[in-house]
Protein backbone atom coordinates (compact mmCIF):
# COMPACT_ATOMS: atom_id res chain seq x y z
CA UNK A 1 0.00 0.00 0.00
CA UNK A 2 1.58 3.41 -0.53
CA UNK A 3 0.02 6.84 0.39
CA UNK A 4 -0.51 9.27 -1.77
CA UNK A 5 2.50 12.71 -2.17
CA UNK A 6 -0.27 15.15 -3.89
CA UNK A 7 -2.11 17.43 -2.01
CA UNK A 8 -5.32 17.89 -4.60
CA UNK A 9 -7.05 15.17 -2.68
CA UNK A 10 -10.11 16.69 -1.02
CA UNK A 11 -12.49 13.94 0.07
CA UNK A 12 -15.56 14.07 -1.87
CA UNK A 13 -18.10 12.37 0.27
CA UNK A 14 -20.82 12.28 -1.89
CA UNK A 15 -21.98 8.83 -3.81
CA UNK A 16 -20.42 10.24 -6.79
CA UNK A 17 -17.49 11.47 -5.13
CA UNK A 18 -16.81 7.61 -4.23
CA UNK A 19 -18.05 6.01 -7.70
CA UNK A 20 -15.78 8.57 -9.08
CA UNK A 21 -12.38 7.42 -6.97
CA UNK A 22 -13.30 3.82 -7.96
CA UNK A 23 -13.48 4.50 -11.43
CA UNK A 24 -10.49 6.37 -11.44
CA UNK A 25 -9.21 3.46 -9.83
CA UNK A 26 -6.62 5.84 -8.27
CA UNK A 27 -7.40 3.99 -4.58
CA UNK A 28 -5.96 1.33 -2.94
CA UNK A 29 -8.31 -1.17 -1.34
CA UNK A 30 -8.43 0.01 2.27
CA UNK A 31 -8.67 3.97 1.01
CA UNK A 32 -11.90 2.54 -0.72
CA UNK A 33 -13.55 0.93 1.64
CA UNK A 34 -13.05 3.60 4.78
CA UNK A 35 -13.92 6.32 2.01
CA UNK A 36 -17.30 4.31 0.86
CA UNK A 37 -17.53 3.26 4.86
CA UNK A 38 -17.55 7.42 5.75
CA UNK A 39 -20.02 8.16 2.77
CA UNK A 40 -22.23 5.31 4.01
CA UNK A 41 -22.01 6.69 7.86
CA UNK A 42 -21.78 10.14 6.57
CA UNK A 43 -25.13 10.78 9.32
CA UNK A 44 -23.35 9.69 12.29
CA UNK A 45 -19.45 12.03 11.39
CA UNK A 46 -21.15 15.06 11.16
CA UNK A 47 -21.35 15.87 14.63
CA UNK A 48 -17.73 15.55 14.62
CA UNK A 49 -16.84 17.42 11.17
CA UNK A 50 -14.57 20.74 11.83
CA UNK A 51 -14.96 23.25 13.57
CA UNK A 52 -15.77 21.00 16.45
CA UNK A 53 -15.70 22.63 19.94
CA UNK A 54 -12.27 24.37 21.57
CA UNK A 55 -13.45 23.61 24.80
CA UNK A 56 -10.58 20.77 25.65
CA UNK A 57 -12.86 18.72 27.65
CA UNK A 58 -15.82 19.30 25.65
CA UNK A 59 -13.56 18.09 22.82
CA UNK A 60 -12.58 15.72 24.15
CA UNK A 61 -16.00 13.80 25.73
CA UNK A 62 -17.05 14.34 21.90
CA UNK A 63 -14.27 12.85 20.11
CA UNK A 64 -14.89 9.61 22.58
CA UNK A 65 -17.47 9.27 20.65
CA UNK A 66 -15.96 9.15 17.06
CA UNK A 67 -13.27 6.99 18.56
CA UNK A 68 -15.74 4.81 19.67
CA UNK A 69 -18.07 4.61 16.69
CA UNK A 70 -14.46 4.11 14.77
CA UNK A 71 -13.55 1.14 16.68
CA UNK A 72 -17.36 -0.33 16.24
CA UNK A 73 -17.07 -0.49 12.74
CA UNK A 74 -13.36 -2.25 13.09
CA UNK A 75 -11.22 0.52 12.18
CA UNK A 76 -9.46 1.54 15.01
CA UNK A 77 -8.03 -1.89 14.91
CA UNK A 78 -6.57 -1.36 11.11
CA UNK A 79 -2.69 -1.28 11.25
CA UNK A 80 -1.72 -2.36 14.97
CA UNK A 81 -0.58 -6.27 15.71
CA UNK A 82 -3.23 -8.72 16.63
CA UNK A 83 -1.68 -9.46 20.27
CA UNK A 84 -2.76 -5.87 21.06
CA UNK A 85 -5.94 -6.36 19.79
CA UNK A 86 -5.57 -5.13 16.20
CA UNK A 87 -6.10 -6.71 12.92
CA UNK A 88 -2.62 -6.36 11.50
CA UNK A 89 -0.75 -4.82 8.92
CA UNK A 90 1.21 -1.52 9.88
CA UNK A 91 1.45 2.32 10.31
CA UNK A 92 0.79 3.23 6.90
CA UNK A 93 -3.02 1.81 7.52
CA UNK A 94 -3.59 3.80 10.16
CA UNK A 95 -1.92 6.89 7.94
CA UNK A 96 -4.22 6.24 5.18
CA UNK A 97 -7.35 6.29 7.78
CA UNK A 98 -6.44 9.85 9.32
CA UNK A 99 -5.69 11.22 6.04
CA UNK A 100 -8.89 10.30 4.53
CA UNK A 101 -10.30 11.67 8.14
CA UNK A 102 -8.75 14.86 7.47
CA UNK A 103 -9.20 15.41 4.11
CA UNK A 104 -13.18 14.73 4.82
CA UNK A 105 -13.37 17.55 7.20
CA UNK A 106 -13.37 15.31 10.49
CA UNK A 107 -11.78 16.11 13.23
CA UNK A 108 -8.86 13.64 14.49
CA UNK A 109 -9.28 13.15 17.84
CA UNK A 110 -6.60 14.91 20.28
CA UNK A 111 -6.23 11.42 22.17
CA UNK A 112 -4.96 9.61 19.00
CA UNK A 113 -1.86 11.68 18.97
CA UNK A 114 -0.46 10.09 21.78
CA UNK A 115 -1.54 6.97 20.94
CA UNK A 116 0.27 7.41 17.66
CA UNK A 117 3.51 8.29 19.22
CA UNK A 118 3.43 5.81 22.63
CA UNK A 119 1.44 2.77 21.43
CA UNK A 120 4.23 1.90 18.95
CA UNK A 121 7.38 2.57 22.00
CA UNK A 122 5.41 0.30 24.43
CA UNK A 123 5.03 -2.23 21.82
CA UNK A 124 8.40 -2.41 20.86
CA UNK A 125 10.23 -1.55 24.69
CA UNK A 126 7.26 -3.27 26.64
CA UNK A 127 5.20 -5.71 24.76
CA UNK A 128 3.37 -7.53 27.71
CA UNK A 129 2.26 -3.61 28.84
CA UNK A 130 1.06 -2.95 25.33
CA UNK A 131 -0.76 -6.07 25.14
CA UNK A 132 -2.58 -5.54 28.70
CA UNK A 133 -3.25 -1.45 27.92
CA UNK A 134 -3.27 -0.50 23.93
CA UNK A 135 -6.94 -2.71 23.24
CA UNK A 136 -8.43 -0.07 25.88
CA UNK A 137 -6.79 2.84 24.20
CA UNK A 138 -8.26 1.82 20.69
CA UNK A 139 -11.84 1.36 22.64
CA UNK A 140 -11.74 4.71 23.33
CA UNK A 141 -11.23 3.74 27.34
CA UNK A 142 -8.03 5.46 27.79
CA UNK A 143 -5.91 8.38 27.48
CA UNK A 144 -1.95 8.33 28.01
CA UNK A 145 0.09 11.76 28.45
CA UNK A 146 3.86 12.60 28.11
CA UNK A 147 5.71 13.63 31.20
CA UNK A 148 9.08 14.64 30.13
CA UNK A 149 9.25 18.26 30.37
CA UNK A 150 10.30 19.87 33.64
CA UNK A 151 10.33 23.78 34.93
CA UNK A 152 14.50 23.82 34.32
CA UNK A 153 14.54 21.02 31.64
CA UNK A 154 13.18 21.59 28.16
CA UNK A 155 15.56 20.74 25.09
CA UNK A 156 18.14 20.13 27.43
CA UNK A 157 15.29 16.99 28.37
CA UNK A 158 18.69 15.49 29.79
CA UNK A 159 18.92 17.23 32.84
CA UNK A 160 16.01 16.37 34.24
CA UNK A 161 15.84 15.72 38.12
CA UNK A 162 12.50 14.30 38.85
CA UNK A 163 13.24 10.95 40.45
CA UNK A 164 12.32 7.21 40.54
CA UNK A 165 14.38 5.78 43.86
CA UNK A 166 14.25 1.78 43.52
CA UNK A 167 12.79 -0.04 46.70
CA UNK A 168 11.67 -3.70 46.96
CA UNK A 169 8.47 -3.69 45.20
CA UNK A 170 9.29 -0.70 42.84
CA UNK A 171 9.64 2.66 42.71
CA UNK A 172 8.92 5.33 44.28
CA UNK A 173 8.68 8.86 42.16
CA UNK A 174 9.44 12.53 43.56
CA UNK A 175 9.71 15.23 41.01
CA UNK A 176 7.42 17.37 39.24
CA UNK A 177 6.53 17.78 35.22
CA UNK A 178 5.49 20.63 33.13
CA UNK A 179 3.71 21.46 30.08
CA UNK A 180 2.02 17.73 29.81
CA UNK A 181 -0.37 18.03 27.66
CA UNK A 182 -4.26 16.71 28.89
CA UNK A 183 -2.86 15.18 31.86
CA UNK A 184 -5.99 15.99 33.22
CA UNK A 185 -7.92 13.87 30.78
CA UNK A 186 -5.85 11.29 30.64
CA UNK A 187 -5.66 7.81 32.41
CA UNK A 188 -1.70 6.75 32.36
CA UNK A 189 1.72 9.06 31.84
CA UNK A 190 4.59 7.50 29.84
CA UNK A 191 7.19 9.53 32.54
CA UNK A 192 10.66 9.62 32.13
CA UNK A 193 12.60 10.00 35.40
CA UNK A 194 16.21 10.07 36.75
CA UNK A 195 17.20 6.73 38.13
CA UNK A 196 20.80 7.31 38.29
CA UNK A 197 22.86 9.78 40.04
CA UNK A 198 21.90 13.55 39.82
CA UNK A 199 24.85 14.49 37.25
CA UNK A 200 24.15 11.34 34.85
CA UNK A 201 22.76 12.94 32.22
CA UNK A 202 20.95 11.09 29.57
CA UNK A 203 22.81 7.31 31.15
CA UNK A 204 20.69 7.74 34.59
CA UNK A 205 17.30 8.01 33.19
CA UNK A 206 14.37 5.36 32.81
CA UNK A 207 11.05 5.71 31.34
CA UNK A 208 7.60 4.38 33.11
CA UNK A 209 4.10 4.07 33.04
CA UNK A 210 2.38 5.54 35.77
CA UNK A 211 -1.79 5.55 36.56
CA UNK A 212 -2.42 9.31 37.03
CA UNK A 213 -4.69 8.13 39.64
CA UNK A 214 -2.23 6.54 41.91
CA UNK A 215 -1.94 8.08 45.62
CA UNK A 216 0.45 11.31 45.63
CA UNK A 217 -0.40 12.61 41.84
CA UNK A 218 -1.61 15.83 41.54
CA UNK A 219 -2.33 17.53 38.33
CA UNK A 220 -2.67 21.39 37.94
CA UNK A 221 -3.85 22.85 34.40
CA UNK A 222 -2.27 25.69 33.08
CA UNK A 223 -4.57 28.22 31.03
CA UNK A 224 -2.99 29.18 27.58
CA UNK A 225 -3.03 32.19 25.49
CA UNK A 226 -6.18 29.98 23.79
CA UNK A 227 -7.94 30.56 26.83
CA UNK A 228 -8.10 26.55 27.51
CA UNK A 229 -6.21 24.23 29.84
CA UNK A 230 -4.95 22.11 27.91
CA UNK A 231 -1.48 22.13 29.64
CA UNK A 232 -0.84 20.85 32.83
CA UNK A 233 1.50 20.41 35.90
CA UNK A 234 2.11 17.31 37.11
CA UNK A 235 3.41 16.87 40.76
CA UNK A 236 4.56 13.05 42.19
CA UNK A 237 4.49 13.31 45.91
CA UNK A 238 6.13 9.55 47.08
CA UNK A 239 4.24 7.57 43.95
CA UNK A 240 4.74 3.95 43.92
CA UNK A 241 5.02 2.62 40.75
CA UNK A 242 5.38 -1.22 40.15
CA UNK A 243 8.48 -2.90 38.98
CA UNK A 244 6.40 -4.68 35.96
CA UNK A 245 5.71 -0.59 34.68
CA UNK A 246 9.59 -0.14 33.78
CA UNK A 247 9.50 0.77 29.84
CA UNK A 248 12.76 -0.83 28.34
CA UNK A 249 15.77 -1.26 31.23
CA UNK A 250 16.32 0.75 33.83
CA UNK A 251 18.79 3.66 33.38
CA UNK A 252 17.86 2.91 29.64
CA UNK A 253 14.90 6.10 29.37
CA UNK A 254 16.98 7.45 26.49
CA UNK A 255 17.00 4.85 23.89
CA UNK A 256 13.11 4.81 24.42
CA UNK A 257 13.33 8.33 24.34
CA UNK A 258 14.96 8.63 20.77
CA UNK A 259 12.54 5.72 19.66
CA UNK A 260 9.70 7.41 20.77
CA UNK A 261 10.94 11.30 19.10
CA UNK A 262 10.49 9.63 15.77
CA UNK A 263 7.02 9.16 15.66
CA UNK A 264 6.33 12.45 18.01
CA UNK A 265 8.01 14.36 15.12
CA UNK A 266 6.71 12.22 11.74
CA UNK A 267 3.57 10.42 12.23
CA UNK A 268 2.26 13.71 14.68
CA UNK A 269 3.28 15.36 11.50
CA UNK A 270 1.70 13.65 8.78
CA UNK A 271 -2.05 13.69 11.03
CA UNK A 272 -1.15 17.02 11.15
CA UNK A 273 -0.83 17.46 7.29
CA UNK A 274 -4.23 15.72 7.13
CA UNK A 275 -5.84 18.66 9.19
CA UNK A 276 -3.98 21.54 7.36
CA UNK A 277 -4.68 20.48 3.83
CA UNK A 278 -8.49 20.65 5.03
CA UNK A 279 -7.59 24.04 6.67
CA UNK A 280 -6.52 25.25 2.98
CA UNK A 281 -9.81 24.62 1.76
CA UNK A 282 -11.83 26.24 4.70
CA UNK A 283 -9.84 28.95 4.04
CA UNK A 284 -10.96 29.43 0.28
CA UNK A 285 -14.66 28.24 1.27
CA UNK A 286 -14.52 31.65 3.58
CA UNK A 287 -13.03 33.97 1.69
CA UNK A 288 -15.07 37.31 1.64
CA UNK A 289 -16.69 37.81 -1.53
CA UNK A 290 -16.56 42.02 -1.87
CA UNK A 291 -12.65 42.05 -2.01
CA UNK A 292 -9.43 40.33 -3.67
CA UNK A 293 -8.29 37.37 -2.09
CA UNK A 294 -4.25 37.76 -1.08
CA UNK A 295 -4.19 34.60 -3.28
CA UNK A 296 0.12 34.72 -3.52
CA UNK A 297 -0.22 34.19 0.33
CA UNK A 298 -2.77 31.34 -0.49
CA UNK A 299 -0.77 30.05 -2.49
CA UNK A 300 2.55 30.09 -0.20
CA UNK A 301 0.84 27.89 2.08
CA UNK A 302 -0.38 25.40 -0.46
CA UNK A 303 3.23 24.91 -0.78
CA UNK A 304 4.16 24.60 2.65
CA UNK A 305 1.25 21.86 3.45
CA UNK A 306 2.23 19.95 -0.05
CA UNK A 307 5.96 19.99 0.79
CA UNK A 308 4.73 19.02 4.41
CA UNK A 309 2.77 16.66 2.88
CA UNK A 310 5.53 14.84 0.55
CA UNK A 311 8.23 14.52 2.99
CA UNK A 312 5.81 13.32 5.73
CA UNK A 313 4.83 10.33 3.35
CA UNK A 314 8.40 9.53 2.51
CA UNK A 315 9.00 9.50 6.92
CA UNK A 316 5.85 7.13 7.30
CA UNK A 317 6.77 4.56 4.75
CA UNK A 318 10.45 4.71 5.88
CA UNK A 319 8.99 4.03 9.63
CA UNK A 320 6.70 1.04 8.42
CA UNK A 321 9.90 -0.80 6.56
CA UNK A 322 11.74 -0.73 10.14
CA UNK A 323 14.05 2.14 9.62
CA UNK A 324 15.20 3.62 12.71
CA UNK A 325 14.69 7.73 11.72
CA UNK A 326 17.68 10.26 13.34
CA UNK A 327 18.53 13.90 13.04
CA UNK A 328 16.54 13.49 9.83
CA UNK A 329 12.75 14.14 10.82
CA UNK A 330 13.99 17.51 12.01
CA UNK A 331 13.35 18.07 8.86
CA UNK A 332 9.68 17.00 8.98
CA UNK A 333 9.34 19.15 12.17
CA UNK A 334 10.38 22.22 10.88
CA UNK A 335 8.25 21.74 8.14
CA UNK A 336 5.00 21.20 10.04
CA UNK A 337 5.70 23.80 12.49
CA UNK A 338 6.29 26.15 9.38
CA UNK A 339 3.04 25.18 7.66
CA UNK A 340 0.74 24.71 10.71
CA UNK A 341 1.58 28.81 11.84
CA UNK A 342 1.63 29.99 7.67
CA UNK A 343 -2.03 28.07 7.82
CA UNK A 344 -3.32 30.76 10.51
CA UNK A 345 -1.74 33.44 9.49
CA UNK A 346 -2.94 32.99 6.08
CA UNK A 347 -6.56 32.18 7.40
CA UNK A 348 -6.24 35.99 9.78
CA UNK A 349 -4.92 37.81 6.25
CA UNK A 350 -7.72 36.24 4.42
CA UNK A 351 -10.50 36.29 6.55
CA UNK A 352 -9.99 39.43 8.37
CA UNK A 353 -11.43 40.42 10.76
CA UNK A 354 -12.59 37.06 11.90
CA UNK A 355 -9.91 36.37 13.74
CA UNK A 356 -9.99 39.64 15.31
CA UNK A 357 -13.66 40.39 16.39
CA UNK A 358 -15.31 37.63 14.24
CA UNK A 359 -18.26 35.26 16.61
CA UNK A 360 -19.57 32.27 15.54
CA UNK A 361 -17.76 29.26 15.51
CA UNK A 362 -15.88 29.09 12.72
CA UNK A 363 -14.25 32.51 14.49
CA UNK A 364 -13.47 30.69 18.01
CA UNK A 365 -12.31 27.91 16.14
CA UNK A 366 -9.93 30.22 13.95
CA UNK A 367 -8.72 32.23 16.77
CA UNK A 368 -7.87 29.00 19.01
CA UNK A 369 -6.02 27.51 16.33
CA UNK A 370 -4.25 30.86 16.00
CA UNK A 371 -2.82 30.56 19.30
CA UNK A 372 -2.09 27.10 19.55
CA UNK A 373 -0.06 27.39 15.84
CA UNK A 374 2.09 29.76 17.82
CA UNK A 375 3.21 26.62 20.10
CA UNK A 376 3.76 24.51 17.14
CA UNK A 377 7.88 26.10 17.26
CA UNK A 378 7.96 24.91 20.68
CA UNK A 379 6.31 21.17 21.61
CA UNK A 380 8.11 18.43 20.52
CA UNK A 381 11.37 20.01 20.23
CA UNK A 382 11.85 23.73 19.59
CA UNK A 383 13.12 25.24 15.83
CA UNK A 384 15.86 26.32 17.39
CA UNK A 385 16.98 23.00 18.78
CA UNK A 386 15.51 20.96 15.14
CA UNK A 387 17.70 23.88 12.87
CA UNK A 388 20.75 22.91 15.23
CA UNK A 389 20.70 19.58 14.80
CA UNK A 390 20.32 19.93 11.02
CA UNK A 391 23.19 22.53 10.48
CA UNK A 392 25.53 19.88 12.69
CA UNK A 393 24.34 16.08 12.42
CA UNK A 394 23.00 16.32 8.40
CA UNK A 395 24.87 19.22 7.29
CA UNK A 396 28.05 18.51 9.56
CA UNK A 397 28.44 21.89 10.00
CA UNK A 398 30.83 22.89 13.11
CA UNK A 399 29.59 23.73 16.08
CA UNK A 400 29.05 22.72 19.32
CA UNK A 401 27.27 19.82 19.82
CA UNK A 402 23.36 20.59 20.87
CA UNK A 403 22.19 18.65 24.09
CA UNK A 404 18.68 19.05 23.37
CA UNK A 405 15.86 16.62 22.38
C1 LIG B 1 1.67 23.35 23.45
C2 LIG B 1 2.78 22.58 24.11
C3 LIG B 1 2.59 21.24 24.42
C4 LIG B 1 3.60 20.52 25.08
N1 LIG B 1 3.35 19.23 25.45
C5 LIG B 1 4.29 18.56 26.16
C6 LIG B 1 4.00 17.25 26.67
O1 LIG B 1 2.91 16.70 26.46
N2 LIG B 1 4.95 16.64 27.40
C7 LIG B 1 6.17 17.20 27.66
O2 LIG B 1 6.99 16.58 28.30
N3 LIG B 1 6.46 18.46 27.21
C8 LIG B 1 5.55 19.14 26.47
N4 LIG B 1 5.82 20.41 26.05
C9 LIG B 1 7.08 21.04 26.40
C10 LIG B 1 8.07 21.18 25.25
O3 LIG B 1 8.62 19.94 24.89
C11 LIG B 1 9.14 22.18 25.70
O4 LIG B 1 8.49 23.42 25.88
C12 LIG B 1 10.25 22.33 24.70
O5 LIG B 1 11.00 21.14 24.62
C13 LIG B 1 11.16 23.51 25.05
O6 LIG B 1 11.59 23.45 26.36
P1 LIG B 1 11.43 24.70 27.34
O7 LIG B 1 10.03 25.16 27.28
O8 LIG B 1 11.98 24.30 28.66
O9 LIG B 1 12.31 25.85 26.71
P2 LIG B 1 13.89 26.03 26.86
O10 LIG B 1 14.56 24.73 26.62
O11 LIG B 1 14.17 26.72 28.15
O12 LIG B 1 14.21 26.99 25.66
C14 LIG B 1 13.98 28.41 25.72
C15 LIG B 1 14.45 29.01 24.42
O13 LIG B 1 15.87 28.81 24.25
C16 LIG B 1 16.12 28.14 23.03
N5 LIG B 1 17.23 27.17 23.20
C17 LIG B 1 17.39 26.30 24.22
N6 LIG B 1 18.51 25.56 24.02
C18 LIG B 1 19.04 25.96 22.84
C19 LIG B 1 20.18 25.55 22.08
N7 LIG B 1 21.00 24.56 22.50
N8 LIG B 1 20.41 26.17 20.90
C20 LIG B 1 19.59 27.15 20.45
N9 LIG B 1 18.49 27.58 21.13
C21 LIG B 1 18.22 26.99 22.31
C22 LIG B 1 14.83 27.39 22.68
O14 LIG B 1 14.72 27.16 21.29
C23 LIG B 1 13.77 28.37 23.19
O15 LIG B 1 13.55 29.37 22.24
C24 LIG B 1 4.84 21.15 25.38
C25 LIG B 1 5.05 22.48 25.03
C26 LIG B 1 4.04 23.20 24.41
C27 LIG B 1 4.28 24.65 24.08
Amino acid sequence: MTLKPYVDLRLDLSEAGVERCARQGDHTDLEASFTRWMVQHADELRPYLEPGPVDVVEANDLHAGLIRLLDRDGWMRVGWPEEVGGTGGDIVQRATIYDLLGRGGVAIPERLYPLEILGPTLLSFAPDMAKEMLPAYLAGDEFWCQGFSEPEAGSDLASLRCRAEEVSDGFIVRGQKIWTSNAQLSTRCMLLARTGEPDSRHQGLTMFMVDLDSPGVEIRTIRAATGEDQLCEVFFDHVHVPSDRVIGEVNGGWAVTMYLLQFERSMYAWMRQAVLHERVHHILEQLPADRVAPFDRIGELYLAVSSLRTRSLRTVERLASGDFLGPEVSVDKLLLSTAEQLACDVAREALFPLLETGEGEWADYWRSSWYFSRAASILGGTSEIQKGIVAQRLLGMPREEPRGR
